[in-house]
């Protein structure tokens, strides 16, 4: 039910901020674990969480500890100097991931763009691609950002719309095919940049084997292959890094959400010298990128993923959700489909769109959101119980019924 406090807070929001989003109409003011209460008190279960950037649950107790200790130390030095908290978290970061060095950012986008400056002078200098002449291979219906070399290769018209001119030197080939790839792939391609699982797309999972055949084909080609986790990372998926299903290392790994553990933007992306060492001092940077209140944060959403054994708790109740959802044989589910706790029920057509189920949901208590038209994400926190994904199935099941 909307309130007049919840519509005053919207018409605000409405009134002094650009129009670039198109939220539920619910007004959050308190969240705990995987639940947020609006500004009348209702409660709700978050299944969106904030795209998987809230893995460890809202207000983690040791991350808001972390967060707070390292405010009343010292938030901010910008690279200009060094401090004591980047280190020890890229160290983690790279025991984690078993990379050599990780560079660190703010923002997914961020991240994804300097795993594009990676690659291109990665291609000029090492590979020994001419200048001006790298190529990176990218897949269609990607969401890797939203900046403008980004938005040059989304397949989404309206998030190019009136946005031009774009970056040259990408290439775009339909996800799921490798023969694509094979034929996409000249003497100057330095990168192919792929999601191991499409988020925003609607939760598409490629085919198996898929990942593995593509990095194959790179490593045959000289081809940097870069993996997008900044959604699918993290344990979302059910291991640490999705691209861990098919047991292949990465060049370059972009990860990003999680890592700040929802509480501060923390990005990176992690290589091994042999890739990393292209860079030197006044290449690229960032104000905040490695500020240590980010980094103290960082370090103790790592912790928590590794201590709580998320990886475990996503690939135990994933299938369980999933299973559960299926066994619902509503006619408006035409699929359910994705990988540990990341989820989409795909919607029949001919039951009309997500968005009106989303809004019928929010009326019941949980909140999800619609991707790509006919798909609900169900993404809620790994730290959910059993019983909580039950009370979620009975609620989904009496709004899909
Ligand atoms: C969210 C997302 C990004 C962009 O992250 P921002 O922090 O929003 O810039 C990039 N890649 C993928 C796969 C994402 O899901």
């Amino acid at each position: 039910m909307s309130t007049s406090r919840t519509h005053q807070f919207i018409e605000e929001a409405e009134l002094y901020g650009a129009h670039n989003y198109h939220p539920l109409p619910v007004v959050l003011d308190k969240a705990e674990g995987v639940w947020v209460w609006d500004v009348d008190g209702k409660k709700y279960m978050d299944c969106l969480s904030a795209y998987s950037a809230v893995n460890q649950g809202h207000r983690h107790p040791k991350i808001v500890q972390a967060l707070k200790d390292q405010a009343d130390r010292v938030t901010l030095t910008s690279r200009g100097f060094h401090n004591d908290k980047m280190g020890p978290m890229l160290k983690l970061l790279c025991e984690i991931t078993g990379y050599q060095k990780a560079l660190p950012m703010n923002t997914g986008a961020e991240a994804v763009e300097t795993a594009l400056k990676t690659a291109r002078k990665w291609g000029q200098y090492v590979k020994g691609v001419p200048e001006g002449k790298q190529e990176i291979v990218v897949c269609a219906q990607n969401f890797h950002g939203r900046t403008i070399t980004i938005i040059t290769f989304s397949s989404d018209a309206q998030t190019k719309d009136g946005f031009g001119p774009f970056t040259p030197g990408f290439v775009t080939i339909p996800y799921g095919d490798v023969k694509a790839l094979e034929r996409a792939i000249t003497p100057n391609t330095v990168g192919f940049m792929v999601e191991p699982i499409q988020g925003e797309a609607g939760v598409v999972v490629p085919p198996e084997g898929y990942l593995k055949a593509c990095f194959d084909l790179c490593k045959k080609n000289n081809v940097l292959f870069i993996a997008d986790e900044v959604q699918t990372g993290f344990c979302r998926t059910g291991r640490w890094f999705a691209c861990d299903y098919e047991a292949i290392k990465p060049d370059i790994m972009v990860l990003g959400k999680a890592l700040g553990g929802g509480m501060f933007p923390v990005s990176a992306i992690v290589a091994d010298d042999a890739v990393m060492k292209v860079f030197t001092p006044g290449d690229h940077g960032s104000t905040f990128g490695g500020n240590p209140l980010g980094a103290a944060v960082a370090q103790a959403a790592l912790e928590v993923l590794r201590d709580e054994k998320l990886d475990k708790r996503a690939a135990e109740l994933g299938p369980y959700f999933m299973d559960r959802l299926r066994a619902l044989n509503s006619r408006h589910i035409e699929l359910v489909r994705g990988k540990g706790l990341l989820v989409g029920v795909v919607i029949k057509t001919a039951s009309g769109k997500a968005r009106p189920l989303c809004e019928k949901l929010m009326g019941h208590g949980i909140l999800a959101k619609d991707t790509h038209e006919q798909v609900i994400r169900f993404a809620p926190a790994l730290v959910i119980t059993k019983e909580e994904i039950d009370w979620a199935v009975g609620v989904i099941g009496k709004v899909l019924a």
